[in-house]
């Protein structure tokens, strides 16, 4: 248990790490970290993942920058979630599989929320390792008949973005729900059906608050990949 713990603390630093360099096209293992503004090298005792954050009050300790909350939650989220895959499944292949997807979807997720792009290689990742996970399992066709059923629909409401000349979906989000699907595998329309409403209830409720509270305007965007990321879990884990 604590080993999953910490491969999930290491896990989420690393992913705040993408999450910072792949939409500047910097190199996700050299150099060290660095501060934003004052660009002071951080030592690996000031990088500790979750207590250095608490420790030095969310700010740089040469500069008093603001570090990003959002890497903070990645590095709750992430022990969190290794923690419920480690009591559902063990340290298993299946565990390790399940930690990475996730993982990835939740540097998609955070990507997207800050730049509103979701970038191509995170989709083909997870295609990649689910269909070798699936050859490994022996029922490949179970996760081709994941990745069609539930890429299909919205699929066609991407298409349908032509014909009324307004976006509904963006197309980095049909192939994460295409990938996402295959990891899901196809298990019945029923769950099919619970997977996109979650998706879009969750969403929904959310954009609505934003709304409410007048954060937004109807007209703003709003990210899709962390409905995506909850949606695949409650799937997983409920249905
Ligand atoms: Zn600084």
């Amino acid at each position: 248990m604590i080993a999953a713990l910490i491969l999930g603390l290491i896990t989420g630093s690393f992913t705040g790490v993408i999450c910072y360099r792949i939409p500047r096209n910097e190199s996700i293992i050299f150099p060290g970290s660095k501060c934003d503004r004052c660009a002071v090298k951080i030592a690996f005792y000031r990088n500790i993942p979750v207590f250095s954050f608490l420790l030095q009050h969310g700010k740089c300790h040469r500069c008093g920058i603001k570090i990003k909350r959002s890497y903070f939650i990645l590095e709750i989220l992430t022990p969190v979630l290794f923690l419920i895959l480690y009591f559902s499944h063990g340290f298993s292949i299946i565990f390790f599989y399940k930690a990475f997807v996730y993982s990835i979807l939740l540097a998609a997720s955070f990507i997207d929320i800050e730049t509103h792009i979701i970038p191509d290689r995170f989709f083909i990742i997870l295609l990649i390792t689910g269909f070798l996970y699936s050859v490994l399992r022996n029922n490949p066709e179970n996760w081709f008949l994941g990745a069609a059923s539930y890429g299909l629909p919205v699929l066609l409401l991407y298409s349908a973005s032509d014909f009324i000349n307004k976006e509904i979906i963006g197309f980095g989000d049909v192939k994460l729900i295409c990938a996402a699907g295959g990891f899901i595998s196809y298990s019945g329309l029923k769950n099919l059906l619970w997977f996109y409403e979650i998706l879009y209830i969750s969403a929904g409720i959310f954009s609505f608050f934003l709304i409410f509270f007048r954060k937004r305007t109807l007209k703003c965007y709003v990210a899709f990949a962390p409905f995506i990321c909850f949606s695949v879990f409650i799937s997983e884990v409920y249905l």
